[in-house]
Formats: C-alpha cells, sequence, structure tokens
C-alpha cells in the first residue's frame, strides 16, 4: 500500500473488501456492535482487543476515512472529529490542560482565533500569537516553561501566506514540543507537513476533502514521530486512571498520541464523526486529486486576470509571480496552490458589498473550498469578531473579498466576474 501514489491511495486506501464484501465501503449506521462473550467486551473497554464497541469511540465507515487520510497524509493514524473546529481543539486538549500554553500563528481561520483566544482562555489555557514571518529569535521569545504546542495553517484562512513549515517545525523542536498544521486548504494532495517536520495535522474535512459542501467534519493525523517523553507530557507518559493506570507511550509506542485523543478525549467529550458524514466525506475524497489540480489551475487564471483588472487594488495568490509567498509556495506546494483568492477593490468596503450582490455565477456563502464558486466578505462575516486591530493583524482589509475558485470552466467564471465590475 505505501508505494502507491497519491492519486491512487485517494481512490484505493482505507477500505479493502473481503470476497464477496461490498466494493464501496457501506455506511454502517450502527450505534453498537454485538460481541458473543462478555469477557470479549471487557477486553475492548480495557484496550486488550481491537474492535468497534459504540460508535461515539469509532466505526467502521469513520475508521475507512481516518485510515485513508493518515494514509495520504503519511501517518500512523488519525481520528475523524465532528468538526475542523473539533479537529483544532481536541488536538490541543490531548497535549494542554489548565494551567499549560501554546504558541500560534497570528494568521488562522476566524473560528480558530475565538477558540484559541477567547474558549481556550476560559478554560485555562493561554495563548501568544505570533507572526509566522518574524524572526526565529522572536517567534521563540513567546515560548514559556508551561508551552505544549506550536500552530500554524499551511495556507492561512483568509489572509493566504504560506508558513514556512520547516522554520516552524524547529523552532517546536528546539523547545520540546510538537508542531501542529492546520492542513485544510493545502490538503494532503498538494502538501504533506509531516515530510517538512510537522508533528500533528489537523483538517477541516468540511473544505477539500468533502469537497461537495454536504458534510462538516475533521480530522486529526498523528506523524508518530515525536517523543513525547520529554518530561512535559505527563498525561502521554504516565499512568491514566481512567484506564486501570495504562501508560499511553508504554503501550501504544508511536501511535500513543492519537490512541489518547480517541480512547480519552473522543470518549469523554463526544464530539465524533458520524457514519453518514464519512461516507460522505470519503466518497468526495476519492476524487480529490482530479478536483485540486483543476480548483489550483482555475484559480492561477483568474488570479492573473484579476491583477490585470482596472477595477482591482491587489490580489493575493501564493501562486502568482508577483507574491511575495511564490518561493515558500515553490517549496511546500509545487502542485499548485489551491483554490482560494482574495483581492482588494477598488471604491473601499460599499463596492466590495455591491460587486459581490452583482454576481450570477459565483454565490455568496459562509463557506470556502468547494466545487462551486462562492465569495464572502470576511470583514462582515467570518471575521466580525475581531477587533479592528486583531482584524488588521490577520490581514484583514474592510475592501477585500475572499473567493473561492470553483471547478466550473474558468472562462465563466472570469465572465461572472467581469460582468460584476
Ligand atoms: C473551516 C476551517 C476550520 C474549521 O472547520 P469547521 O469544519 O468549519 O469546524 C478550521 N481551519 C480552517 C483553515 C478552516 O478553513
Amino acid at each position: 500500500m505505501e508505494s502507491w501514489k497519491v492519486e491512487t491511495k485517494c481512490i484505493q486506501d482505507g477500505y479493502r473488501p473481503g470476497n464477496g464484501e461490498p466494493r464501496v465501503v457501506p455506511i454502517t449506521q450502527s450505534t453498537t456492535f454485538k460481541y458473543d462473550s462478555t469477557e470479549h467486551v471487557a477486553k475492548l473497554f480495557d484496550l486488550e482487543a481491537p474492535g468497534h464497541f459504540y460508535t461515539r469511540l469509532s466505526n467502521p465507515t469513520v475508521e475507512a476515512l481516518e485510515n485513508k487520510v493518515a494514509s495520504l497524509e503519511g501517518g500512523v493514524g488519525a481520528l475523524c472529529t465532528a468538526s475542523g473546529q473539533s479537529a483544532s481543539m481536541n488536538a490541543i486538549l490531548n497535549i494542554c490542560e489548565s494551567g499549560d500554553h501554546i504558541v500560534s500563528s497570528n494568521s488562522i481561520y476566524g473560528g480558530t482565533f475565538n477558540l484559541f483566544a477567547i474558549t481556550l482562555k476560559k478554560m485555562g489555557i493561554e495563548v501568544s500569537f505570533v507572526d509566522p514571518e518574524a524572526s526565529e529569535a522572536e517567534i521563540e521569545s513567546a515560548f514559556r516553561p508551561n508551552t505544549k504546542a506550536l500552530f500554524g495553517e499551511t495556507i492561512a484562512n483568509p489572509k493566504l501566506n504560506v508558513l514556512d513549515i520547516e522554520k516552524m517545525a524547529d523552532i517546536a523542536h528546539k523547545n520540546g514540543v510538537p508542531l501542529i498544521v492546520d492542513n485544510t486548504f493545502a490538503t494532503p494532495y498538494l502538501c504533506n507537513p509531516f515530510e517538512f517536520g510537522a508533528d500533528i495535522i489537523i483538517h477541516s474535512t468540511t473544505k477539500y476533502i468533502d469537497g461537495h459542501a454536504t458534510s462538516v467534519g475533521g480530522i486529526i493525523v498523528d506523524s508518530g514521530n515525536f517523543d513525547w517523553n520529554n518530561g512535559k507530557f505527563p498525561g502521554l507518559v504516565e499512568p491514566d486512571p481512567s484506564y486501570h493506570g495504562l501508560s499511553y507511550t508504554e503501550n501504544f509506542k508511536n501511535a500513543a498520541y492519537i490512541v489518547k485523543a480517541r480512547v480519552q478525549y473522543i470518549r469523554d467529550i463526544g464530539n465524533c464523526m458520524s457514519p453518514m458524514n464519512a461516507f460522505l466525506t470519503n466518497l468526495g475524497l476519492e476524487t480529490l486529486h482530479l478536483r485540486m489540480e483543476r480548483h489550483c489551475s482555475n484559480a492561477l487564471k483568474v488570479a492573473e486576470y484579476l491583477e490585470s483588472s482596472e477595477e482591482v487594488l491587489s490580489v493575493t495568490y501564493p501562486g502568482l509571480k508577483s507574491s511575495p509567498y511564490k518561493s515558500l509556495a515553490d517549496k511546500y506546494l509545487p502542485k499548485g496552490t489551491s483554490g482560494v483568492i482574495s483581492f482588494r477593490i477598488k471604491g473601499g468596503k460599499e463596492r466590495a458589498i455591491e460587486f459581490m450582490d452583482k454576481l450570477k455565477l459565483a454565490n455568496i456563502v459562509v463557506h470556502v473550498a468547494d466545487i462551486r464558486t462562492a465569495v464572502l466578505h470576511p470583514a462582515s462575516s467570518t471575521h466580525r469578531q475581531l477587533t479592528d486591530e486583531q482584524l488588521a493583524e490577520a490581514g484583514i482589509d474592510p475592501d477585500m473579498i475572499r473567493l473561492s475558485v470553483g471547478i466550473e470552466n474558468v472562462e465563466d467564471i472570469i465572465a461572472d466576474i467581469e460582468q460584476a465590475f
């Protein structure tokens, strides 16, 4: 299986039917599973035998998706969650508790920013935000003795800057903590952050992995490479009283992190993915490679058109030759830089809103990264909770429009933009 290329993995990995079994991964719409003996069930509960027993913890349909994404990212295991937000939260809670601290790029998804700045804070976990383009020394100065992770996005939503994953991984490892990368916009087709030193990956599968805007979901993937035995992560090493004193690192070796995320956090918090959503997400994922190729080529053409337009103040797309992120994009995203563009229209916020209302093919939706071209005005929607100062830090101008380029015919997309101008 390992030698398969990404296109083959998208289609074939995660589920292998046996003789006479369904060709397509079945929807196992069952909360629970039947066993012949009490003893067997006891073994399942003690994590001594593999097997599904309750869909909050694991389910065959969900597992097929987990195995496919783990293979695509090159990880030792994965865990599906109810949403991308749940993936970020569980990824952090799995290694942080009240009194701990994390360092995060300040250029992240608005929902993640709120989770980090407001909700985690209420839970006693502090987050310091840093400019990912700052010097190593400057980023390192945000670390404290109680820091447990460094967090960033491969292609940040909505600023669209490309993360220097190797630099961030070096900083994290020097400080004895894992680098957690949100790889949602890049997808495992365009970038595999583990190859550059990231330790944990999360995705909002709601975006390109599903790709058709049917299912909200998330996933956490574990590289298996981080050494949790450095004294900073007792929760992974020391006996867990909720499992009769089992140690995750001792029992599950390099899968300790992802096993704990499942058997402790999904068990206790319950933000699991449903089998139906896993089925739909997996169906979408089967064509990820084809879709991403077209998203990338369409978006580059639209970005070049916008850059040449008199109506536009500036265009942000890391694939453009003029982009300050072009060299990082060439290194981390050689196959393309995804389908999301942002641009500033001449005429300010009013003109931005007027332009958007005139679009016909591109729809106004609070979503990005599916097959249909869509637009969004971040300042008045996804990021309206942020203060002007936070907006500026996240790279959002009032006249900025985010355009998620779909896989329709690119001439139709450009004609729609032209008539709206
Ligand atoms: C949408 C998004 C999330 C949150 O995912 P949900 O599935 O909406 O909870 C997290 N990170 C990024 C980069 C996103 O675009």
